[in-house]
């Protein structure tokens, strides 16, 4: 059996190496290395996958946030409202444009926020509310979007972990997540599920105000070449890294289905285990499985994290501990205790998760967490 990792990106990039150097020579030949057809094509690639309406590539998933977040003339001290239970970018662009982090809970089974739990945090000076898709799936975003039409918030979805999921509505329809909120950011950084072979990122809107305003921060505050109408910021895609995101999303369903496929085999695996919780699917969306994310119920994650290490099994805890109990949010922040972020930081556990984990791995890895 071949080592397991947590995420194996060799083995990926060997079944798409042809393609994937030919289109980094030509990038090499032409020189092209900034701004070059190939971003072009990426970009309007990636417009038709999601369907959206509009694609602003840019150089990483912080950044787009950031973009987004500078694209809506909030002033120093506004309100938005993000979980406490995710990656630090998410807060941290709030914090960093000195708007004020309103750190809420989360729910226990989706990890995700919910509509409840964000009107509770509504005040008079929000306005806005940064969703997150965390692990791979939607938040229950239709019931989000309607509570930020009634009160006039702007609403941008974190959607660095779930690229290709499905969020289906309440009239049947469907929509590619990162395109229901007003602004959608994703992150191409190798280990997402659709991985570049460095930093990228992407902004969506179906606004077409909205894009160009972002498109305009995102390159210096340019409206037309040396002429600058805001302040902005740096934020590119290289042509490189748009040859391999134009590659690998000819694959990105089909890698969301060898995820699927390994969760899966994990939860049949664990099924009978009193001691575990597996990842609760939300009916409204599919799950593409950024992270296959067990509770573990019966305070003996740290243990189970070192068995599996003693057996060879890596694995990781997605997130250790709440953003406001951080030093860098202390000053941004008077939240002290959400209950069930501080359970999931107790709880949570992330098995190894990518696209080419076979069926021999995964069952050393399952037989592995039974036996603990
Ligand atoms: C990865 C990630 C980001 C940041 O993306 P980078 O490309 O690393 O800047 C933001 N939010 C979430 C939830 C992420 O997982």
């Amino acid at each position: 059996m071949d080592a397991i990792q947590m995420v194996d990106l060799k083995r990926q990039y060997l079944k798409i190496k042809a393609e994937i150097d030919q289109g980094i020579l030509e990038v090499l030949d032409t020189t092209a290395y900034i701004n070059g057809p190939k971003v072009k094509a990426f970009q309007e690639g990636l417009q038709h996958y999601l369907r959206a309406q509009h694609v602003i590539p840019c150089a990483n998933g912080t950044d787009a946030l950031q973009i987004a977040m500078m694209a809506l003339d909030l002033q120093p001290g506004d309100e938005v409202i993000v979980p406490a239970f995710t990656y630090v970018a998410t807060a941290e662009v709030i914090a960093l444009l000195r708007l004020k982090p309103v750190m809420v809970d989360v729910d226990y089974d989706t990890f995700n926020l919910t509509a409840d739990i964000v009107a509770a945090a509504i005040t008079p000076r929000t306005k806005a509310i940064v969703p997150v898709n965390l692990f791979g799936q939607s938040c229950d975003l239709e019931p989000i979007m309607a509570l930020a039409q009634e009160r006039g918030l702007w609403v941008i979805e974190d959607n660095a972990q779930a690229i290709g999921a499905d969020y289906t509505f309440s009239d049947g329809s469907t929509a590619k997540t990162g395109t229901i909120a007003h602004i959608g950011c994703t992150s191409f950084y190798p280990s997402k599920n659709l991985g570049a072979y460095g930093d990228g990122g992407a902004i969506s809107t179906n606004r077409a105000d909205l894009a160009q305003r972002m498109q305009m921060i995102a390159n210096h505050g340019q409206g037309r070449r040396y002429y600058h109408d805001a302040v902005g910021v740096n934020s590119r895609l290289d042509s490189i890294q748009a040859v391999v995101l134009g590659v690998k999303l000819q694959h990105l369903d089909e890698y969301a289905a060898a995820r699927r496929a390994a969760a899966d085999f994990y939860d049949r695996a664990f099924a009978g285990l009193d001691w575990v919780q597996t990842p609760v699917r939300h009916p409204r969306s599919t799950h593409v499985f950024h992270q296959y994310t067990l509770l573990v119920k019966n305070g003996q994650r740290d243990a189970l994290q070192a068995h599996l290490q003693q057996k060879g099994v890596p694995s990781m805890i997605y997130y250790p501990v709440p953003l406001y109990a951080q030093d860098a949010f202390r000053s941004f922040t008077e939240v002290e205790h959400l209950p069930i972020t501080e359970q999931l930081c107790q709880e949570v556990i992330s098995l190894p998760m990518h696209t080419e984990l076979d069926q021999e791995q995964l069952h050393y890895i399952a037989e592995t967490v039974k036996s603990c």
